[in-house]
């Protein structure tokens, strides 16, 4: 299908047909297309642009990246077919970032794929591909994880992270930075530090960060983060938005009950 520029949801359109492309080939699954949806759901709601206070998460993120010891962005299908290109630049920004592929629904031709996509888009060093290690706690292959990646990780990126995943990596001591444009989900709930943005919008965001930031002397010191104020934030934005969008037929908040 030829996609007009001038069509007003181009950008969204473009994405869209870049992860039904995905899917045919098999690098997404569907349960990844109904994923895509809801997060655009959500980036409606948030007015598809990067709030002020997703953009102190991500500054804060940058720091927390940085001073990690051993840093790994967690990667599914998704966020491969999404944000290779990004997550490249991550890795350059970071060089000790181990970037490694982790699939809910996972067979060894997708993790070749995901591996695959990601060295295209500039990545030159994947983890996970063959699983050396098991998250406790965890069913199926949901589990699988690199030994040397996200099992000895003190610092996870989990972009489109599912909940229990998330609650696992905590309960393993790690601090957990989440990137999930639902405010409301489980992961962003229990993320030490929950960005509420756009995953391609947030990676290049952290990477221009990063650039920043310096490293030691302050290694492993870790700014603290308000993750409830965050979400806070990002319910307070969507809320603003429904009431400019509806004007004065907005119900007003009851008082004195
Ligand atoms: P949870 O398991 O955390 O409760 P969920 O079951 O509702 O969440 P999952 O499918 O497990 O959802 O996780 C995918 C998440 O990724 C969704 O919450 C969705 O909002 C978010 N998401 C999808 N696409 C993007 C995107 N491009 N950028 C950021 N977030 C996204
Ligand atoms: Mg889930």
């Amino acid at each position: 299908m030829r996609l007009s520029r001038r069509h007003p949801r181009y950008e969204s359109l473009r994405v869209r047909a870049g992860l039904a492309e995905a899917a045919r080939d098999g690098l997404v699954v569907p349960e990844g297309l109904i994923a895509q949806g809801r997060g655009e759901a959500f980036d409606y709601l948030l007015g598809e642009r990067t709030s002020p206070s997703a953009r102190r998460a991500e500054r804060v993120a940058a720091v927390w990246l940085r001073r990690a010891d051993r840093p790994v962005v967690s990667i599914n299908g998704n966020v491969a077919a999404l944000a290779a290109r990004e997550v490249a630049r991550l890795e350059r920004a970071l060089p000790s970032l181990g970037v490694e592929v982790n699939l809910f629904h996972r067979t060894p031709k997708r993790a070749v794929q995901v591996a695959s996509t990601l060295r295209r888009g500039g990545v030159t060093r994947v983890l996970g591909v063959h699983p050396t290690a098991r998250i406790p706690g965890l069913p199926s292959d949901r589990a699988l994880v690199d030994r040397d990646g996200i099992f000895a990780a003190d610092v996870c990126l989990v972009p489109l992270e599912d909940g229990d995943r998330t609650q696992a990596l905590r309960a393993l001591g790690k601090r957990v930075i989440s990137v999930d444009l639902n405010p409301l989900s489980r992961t962003s709930r229990t993320a030490d530090l929950p960005i509420v943005d756009e995953v391609t919008r947030a990676l290049g965001h952290i990477v221009e960060d990063l650039h920043r930031v310096s490293a030691p002397p302050a290694r492993r010191v870790f700014p603290p983060f308000d993750a409830a104020g965050a979400l806070a934030d990002a319910l307070a934005t969507i809320d603003r938005r429904l009431r400019k969008v509806a004007g004065p037929r907005w119900p007003r908040p009851s008082r004195g009950r």
